[in-house]
């Protein structure tokens, strides 16, 4: 077995990425998941590239400039699988409306009033709401863009519970790698980060058949994706915070139907619909809802010795204790396929050429929170 230059743990969206990224930088990369390519969240999203239609923040900024790289990125190397459509807006409460008309005000990407194309298909209600239209959207194929971000990229089917660095060198079984980069999406971390909760929210989408053809995307109460040419379409998703697929209680498939039938009927007069089939899965996301890209600190070396909140105000970054080439990225929310190209060629930019990564966006942010609240 070669000793790989890195072995990615998680083969979703952002584990594909990465190893597209550092492979593209002549790394030699090998990707390990339990169950396969796009098996967790990332095989159930209805993979929308979208911006965050909202007034400000740095959520909002990260989210612009990832859309038009992934959008970009996407359609330059793996055109067969994106559909690409222009984007309805739709507002749906008055508060959200406040916020799309903040949006129109401050964002840099260009967009019109103009929706007459669709518009005959949608219900008054949402005629009457504030929209706008971007002239470029998306629509990936989730499960076809992660394995062609992985292609060529050796993969080992396996579940990792716990990492061992051996005489500078990662080893999951018989698997030798000289750093880590852990993309588990919502599952336990492989590392020990007590610094680090993951918020799971479960989602449920659905492809249906309707004799209505949509032209556009539209993101209304939920996302609709423009038509196939076989007359198919992708409705989602759910936002269940508190369904819990580990536990023991199955999940209703029906009610979620129903809710995703129900709310897209609010939008669109889709007409003779068939429910062809479901997709169900969990997002991550942090407690911040930015995402989390870089080095992952080792908390108990960090707080060794004289540590106090007083020796922590003082400690930069930089000089907590990392564990030894291990790093994340995670934490992508219901945009992971709009985050994770921009996010991946950053970290693995950072990996091979130590381009810096945004102070906002790395995992030990959450190390000095809760190292503050240790005393
Ligand atoms: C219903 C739904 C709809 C969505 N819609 C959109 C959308 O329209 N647009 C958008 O941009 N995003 C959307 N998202 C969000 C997007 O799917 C996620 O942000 C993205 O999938 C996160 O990718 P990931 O690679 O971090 O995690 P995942 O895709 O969950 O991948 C993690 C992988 O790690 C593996 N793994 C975990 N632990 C281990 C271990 N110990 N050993 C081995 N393997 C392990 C798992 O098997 C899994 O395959 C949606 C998500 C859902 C659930």
């Amino acid at each position: 077995m070669p000793i790989y230059d890195t072995a990615i743990i998680g083969a979703g969206i952002n584990g594909c990425s990465c190893a597209y990224f550092l492979s593209q930088a002549q790394q030699n990369v090998i990707l390990i998941d339990q169950d396969g390519i796009a098996a967790g969240g990332s095989g159930a999203a209805g993979a929308f590239i979208s911006p965050k239609f909202t007034k400000g923040g740095r959520l909002k900024e990260l989210l612009e400039e990832a859309y038009l790289f992934s959008l970009d990125f996407y359609c330059r190397h793996f055109p067969e699988h994106i559909q690409k459509a222009k984007l309805l807006q739709i507002a749906n409460s008055d508060e959200n409306a406040v916020r799309l008309n903040a949006f129109k005000e401050t964002t840099t990407l260009s967009f019109s009033e103009e929706s007459s194309e669709v518009n005959p298909i949608l219900t008054p209600y949402a005629k009457a709401s504030a929209s706008l239209v971007l002239e470029e959207g998306g629509v990936v194929d989730a499960q076809a863009m992660c394995e062609a971000l992985a292609e060529g990229i050796p993969f080992s089917k396996k579940k990792v519970a716990s990492l061992h660095y051996v005489d500078g060198v990662w080893q999951i079984g018989d698997i030798r790698a000289k750093r880590i980069v852990l993309a588990t999406g919502s599952y336990d971390l492989v590392a020990e980060m007590p610094y680090l909760q993951l918020r799971r929210v479960w989602g449920h989408r659905i492809d249906i058949k309707t004799t209505t053809k949509v032209p556009y995307s539209i993101h209304h109460h939920l996302s609709i994706s423009p038509s196939s040419d076989e007359g198919t379409l992708a409705i989602g998703a759910t936002h269940n915070l508190h369904y819990n697929p580990f536990g023991d209680e199955p999940y209703d498939l029906e009610s979620g139907r129903e809710e995703l039938l129900e709310k897209a009927l609010k939008s669109v007069k889709l007409e003779n619909v068939e429910v062809l089939k479901d997709y169900v899965g969990l997002r991550s996301g942090s407690n911040d809802y930015l995402p989390i890209v870089g080095q992952i600190v080792d908390a108990d070396k960090t707080m060794d010795g004289n540590f106090d909140s007083a020796a922590l105000k003082k400690m930069s970054d930089k000089s907590f204790t990392c564990f030894p080439e291990l790093y994340m990225i995670n934490g992508t929310g219901g945009y992971g396929f709009v985050l994770a190209p921009y996010l991946a060629k950053q970290l693995s930019a950072y990996i091979t050429d130590k381009t810096a990564l945004d102070p906002e966006l790395i995992p030990s942010r959450f190390f000095r929170r809760w190292a503050k609240k240790q005393g």
